[in-house]
């Protein structure tokens, strides 16, 4: 029985919940297709805010969107379940059980059937099959894992705070991985240490209590940002006491350390992995769709996946190829937003039966946040075409302003300019970190 077309999201992240949200709001709301969004997690929080959240300095409780309150607002319908399969000449996806927390199936296994399907899944951490990572790091790949690293920060806090004679003064954080997010998550915990120590825990002394060490294989951190970038921020990062080890390349994560292949061994009360992403295993036989060495999907300049015209990738999950040289469309929130923009016009071009256009990847610059301390990073010149270091209040202003870009596709100006003011009048009345 012919209906309106079906538009299925899998993956309501930076990207798929812009996009469900105004194919909702275009099409949805008119009855031109019926928008459906699939994630396996309830709620949604934009990934770059995960540091934040590791750090305590977001609660993520207070940040977070309810996708089947959003899809009512929005006029697209929520499923909410994992991806877990596809019957490309059905035209279904595979949705798994969802189960309670104590493992009892709640919603059963189900199938949806698309006429068009954008996969938006994001990515996984890429743990190079380094042994001991699984069971003894931290990866920032989703809100709950950063909070599950918050609690354990904030546990360690109190034991020290409150402990025995012979307990450690000391608490040794490693990150692995020199990139925006290892560097961001570095400053992040500096300075909400120093803030915790003043919600009464009066026995650690936050200028010594935090040693963070950083590691990255490469001979810099930030390897996608310029070099005096990197520069600045190594100078900026040994200010606060960090210390970066680079050209160490890690081997093994124990409950204790991690050791690296120069032989040497790093002591970690706590362990971080931010070394680097991969698409998620579901991708990786997905109905025969290509895919890359790391797991994604592999993409024609329409965004189209190679073996299948209904059916598109977007955000960290797609190997969108930027240039004829064969680089790759960085793994970022504001390519997946652009992405997402794109998507909305061939959708609608589609239905129209018109002939779709190919995706451009405009390079805005990368900035990298080190918390209160400062906002660092490069920002391209249009018209020189060159990039441009900028610091200081102007790259804090950038660097919100791709968040305030996200808040403004899912919640319009108004929206966004409420929210904006609900924060300000709350900061007030609320811990300037999360204390539990
Ligand atoms: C700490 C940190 C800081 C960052 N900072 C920046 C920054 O400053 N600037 C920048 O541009 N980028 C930054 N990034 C990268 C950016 O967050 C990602 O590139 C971006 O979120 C990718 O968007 P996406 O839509 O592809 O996927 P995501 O935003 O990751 O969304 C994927 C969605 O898919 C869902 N999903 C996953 N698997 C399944 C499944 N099997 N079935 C159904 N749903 C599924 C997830 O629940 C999620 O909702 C940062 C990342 C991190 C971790």
């Amino acid at each position: 029985m012919a209906g309106p077309h079906q538009i299925v999201i899998v993956g309501g992240g930076a990207g798929g919940l812009e996009l469900a949200t105004r194919a909702g709001n275009r099409l949805g709301r008119r009855g031109r297709a019926a928008v459906t969004l699939v994630d396996k997690n309830e709620t949604h929080l934009w990934k770059p805010l995960l540091h934040e959240v590791a750090a305590g300095s977001m609660d993520v409780h207070a940040h977070q969107l309810d996708y089947l309150a959003q899809a009512l607002w929005h006029h697209f319908h929520f499923c909410y379940g994992a991806l877990e399969g596809l019957d490309r000449v059905g035209r279904e996806i595979l949705v798994a059980p969802t189960v309670d927390e104590r493992g009892a199936e709640v919603i059963p296994r189900r199938r949806l059937r698309y006429d068009t399907l954008v996969i938006a899944i994001g990515s996984v951490a890429n743990t190079f099959s380094v042994p001991g990572v699984a069971e003894h790091a931290y990866a920032l790949e989703s809100a709950a894992e950063a909070d599950r690293f918050h609690r354990s920060l904030i546990s360690a806090c109190a034991r020290a705070n409150y402990r025995s004679a012979n307990a450690p003064e000391r608490l040794r954080i490693v990150i692995v991985g020199g990139g925006a997010t290892g560097v961001e998550l570095a400053a992040e915990l500096h300075n909400t240490t120093r803030v915790l120590a003043a919600y009464g825990l009066e026995n650690i002394d936050p200028e010594r209590f935090l040693e963070i060490t950083l590691l990255d294989a490469g001979p810099r951190i930030l390897p996608m940002l310029p070099e005096r970038i990197a520069t600045a921020v190594t100078a900026a990062l040994g200010d606060l006491g960090v210390t970066i080890a680079c050209s160490e390349q890690a081997v093994e994560v124990t409950a204790s350390e991690v050791r690296t292949r120069s032989g040497r061994s790093f002591q970690a009360d706590l362990a971080v992995w931010a070394a680097g992403i991969k698409g998620a295993d579901v991708l990786k036989d997905l109905d025969g769709l290509e895919t890359n060495r790391i797991n994604q999907l592999v993409v024609l300049p329409t965004l189209q996946t190679t073996r299948d015209p209904d059916i598109f990738a977007l955000g960290d999950c797609a190997a969108f190829p930027r240039d004829a040289g064969g680089a790759a469309v960085p793994p970022a929130a504001q390519a997946a937003h652009q992405q997402a923009s794109h998507l909305l016009r061939s959708i609608a071009r589609r239905l129209e039966g018109r002939p779709l256009t190919p995706f451009r990847y405009r390079d805005f610059g990368s900035l990298v946040s080190l918390g209160e301390y400062s906002t660092i990073g490069s920002l391209m010149g249009f018209l020189s075409g060159k990039s441009y270091r900028v610091e200081g209040w102007f790259a804090r202003f950038m660097y919100l302003s791709l968040y305030k870009l996200h808040l403004y596709a899912l919640h319009g100006p108004i929206g966004v300019a409420l929210d904006t003011l609900a924060r300000f009048l709350k900061r007030g009345t609320e811990p300037r970190v999360k204390l539990h």
